[in-house]
């Protein structure tokens, strides 16, 4: 027999399922319109593929795969794409699809994987990705997210969490009772994807009738232990659940991959199956429907999409003065100020209590640091502590002591003999610590960005002032190179009209020849010496480019006066005269 542990703290609040767990499943009525928030799971939101006026038939995909898809609960038409209000304790407004139904139930054809076994883990998780398969526990983390890849045998234990420990819910209870068969055909494809060596099926013990249908289901196996433990709140979480079985605890601030162990709800195992074995996306769950104010109480398989007036509307609802809507249990639950939001992959329970049924909080008085609420945390945390933080505002203490690894299961302000609603202090500090998070990101970055505009900007003007330099010293550098030469062109035409001329004339003209080249090298020396004499002398390059170019063409003048006076009159052909014929050839 296994070893069951307990967990520290815990409370035992009154349960109040039988309200709720009479009678089977019934199927929710399809409502005339389904609003489909884009997010409602943790992680990116997928963006829309469809657009109004588009029809749609069940199964067809919504949006794209940049998130988690949304797919089409029923037939209809895309009749806005919207903010609308959506389940969620600030009342806010987000994008979301609505289909105008047209109550015809119109399907595209489904692709069911015939044997799971010849899929790899990556491929199954990506059919569970694109089935859109959230935790259907409460938190609504991607499921293919939380499992191991291909490569990735880490995984010791498995285990499917069917507790469901907080009061009135009854969804998970209803659906272990009536699809046991179901959640387990799930759990082996889990166990295909993630190979534990262990499987282990945990309900507290104030299910017997979904205890029963699980020990007929596994009667045969022997690769999956059913697990029962007393009832105790938050025996659910998934961390308590991990201790309660495995006797194990998850680091702080850890996840339970990192000591060996996946936990899946049952709902999500059900899920599973569908998307795999039916090829069937995510497009509806099972929801109760319970308080004092709802007289045909029950559990329902809702589409997603379902406006709550309209699933309340089932159940017969009759609702009192200042009526509440909860969307979960009393514990955890967050109260809703409108009850056209829908149902979306985490509404486990509507609660809508009677008169008298909830009593509203006790005005909140001094903490008398009794220390109940570190008794009963189930996290091991110092919520007395963390409410001062809290308070303060001092989100290093907070972090410090721990805030992130309080579940917010309420069992601090629960037991509180002065009423101080800390659950609420927690929440509210937490979306603190991670606004101002986002905003030191933020910050970051744009800081980043600055920078390193600066940095291409001084690049970017070295680069243009080295250019100009560049292209300065290489005009300077022609400059000199033609007050050498003169104008190339034009000495290359001089030079070849000079030896047309030349060749037209007889051998007795050739001193007159020589002369006028003579007269042509002093007036080139003097243009160089003019230039020299020019020079400021700022670039040292370019002075030296100069006085080159003046002694070359000094030396050219020396040496056509030495051939003319050494030829007496009857000058010979000079090297100058063959370079002159072959710079007027290029020219
Ligand atoms: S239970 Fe309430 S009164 Fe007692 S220590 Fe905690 S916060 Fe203070
Ligand atoms: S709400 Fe947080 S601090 Fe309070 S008991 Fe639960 S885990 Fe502990």
């Amino acid at each position: 027999m296994r070893r069951i542990y307990d967990f520290h703290g815990g409370i035992y609040p009154a349960e109040r399922k039988t309200l709720s767990n009479e009678g089977s499943i019934r199927k929710a009525a399809i409502p005339s319109q389904l609003v489909l928030p884009l997010a409602q799971h943790i992680g990116p939101t997928a963006a829309p593929a469809v657009a109004v006026g588009q029809e749609v038939r069940g199964g067809e995909r919504l949006t794209d795969l940049s998130g988690l898809p949304l797919h089409a609960p029923t037939s209809g038409v895309i009749g806005a794409i919207e903010e609308r209000p959506i389940p969620h304790a600030s009342g806010m407004m987000a994008p979301c699809i609505v289909i105008n139904c047209d109550k015809e139930d119109r399907w595209i054809e489904l692709t069911p994987v015939e044997d799971f076994r010849r899929l790899s883990p990556d491929q199954l998780g990506r059919q569970l990705f694109e089935a859109g398969i959230a935790g259907l526990g409460g938190a609504g983390f991607p499921t293919a997210r939380k499992l191991p890849g291909d490569s990735n045998d880490a995984i010791k234990t498995l285990i499917i969490n069917g507790t469901e420990c907080e009061p009135y819910i009854t969804s998970d209870d209803a659906l272990m009772r009536e699809r046991a068969d179901r959640i387990i055909a799930g759990v082996e494809i889990l166990a295909h994807i993630a190979r534990p060596k262990e499987i282990l099926i945990g309900i507290e013990d104030n299910k017997p009738e979904a205890i029963a249908a699980f020990e007929t289901a596994l009667a045969r196996r022997e690769d999956m232990e059913l697990v029962t433990f007393p009832t105790k709140y938050p025996s659910g979480g998934e961390k308590q659940l991990i201790e309660i079985l495995t006797g194990k605890e998850v680091p702080s601030g850890g996840l339970p991959a990192s000591i060996g162990i996946l936990c899946q709800n049952v709902g999500t195992a059900a899920a599973v199956h569908d998307a795999i074995v039916l090829g069937r996306p995510l497009v509806s769950r099972v929801t109760t429907v319970t308080g004092e104010s709802a007289r045909n109480r029950g559990n329902f398989d809702v589409l997603l999409g379902t406006p709550m007036e309209d699933l309340l509307a089932q159940a017969d609802y009759q609702p009192t003065v200042r009526q509440r809507l909860i969307m979960g249990g009393p514990m955890m639950g967050v109260t809703l100020a409108d009850h056209r939001c829908p149902v979306i992959k985490t509404t486990n329970c509507l609660l809508v209590p009677g008169p008298g049924e909830l009593p509203e909080p006790e005005p909140a008085q001094a903490c008398i640091r009794c220390g109940l609420c570190a008794e009963a945390c189930p996290a091991r945390l110092l919520p007395q502590q963390l409410y001062w933080f809290a308070r303060a505002q001092n989100h290093e203490q907070l972090e410090e002591h721990h805030l992130f690894d309080c579940i917010e299961c309420g069992a601090c302000s629960y037991v509180c003999p002065s009423h101080i609603p800390l659950v609420q202090y927690y929440r509210a500090s937490k979306a603190a610590v991670r606004e101002q998070k986002a905003d030191n990101a933020r910050a970051d970055h744009a800081r980043e960005r600055f920078e390193a505009r600066q940095e291409r900007m001084a690049r970017e003007a070295a680069e243009k002032e080295a250019k100009r330099a560049a292209r300065k010293r290489a005009a300077l550098a022609k400059a000199a190179d033609q007050a050498a030469d003169g104008d190339p062109i034009q000495a290359a035409i001089e030079r070849a009209q000079a030896r047309k001329a030349a060749l037209a004339k007889t051998p007795g003209d050739e001193q007159a020849i020589q002369r006028e080249k003579l007269a042509r090298i002093e007036t080139r020396l003097a243009k160089a010496r003019e230039k020299l004499a020019a020079d400021d002398g700022s670039d040292p390059a370019i002075t030296s480019a100069l006085e080159k170019a003046v002694a070359t063409t000094e030396s050219k003048l020396a040496d056509l006066q030495t051939t003319i006076a050494g030829a007496g009159g009857t000058p010979a052909r000079t090297d100058s005269d063959s370079e002159t014929t072959s710079e007027t050839e290029n020219a």
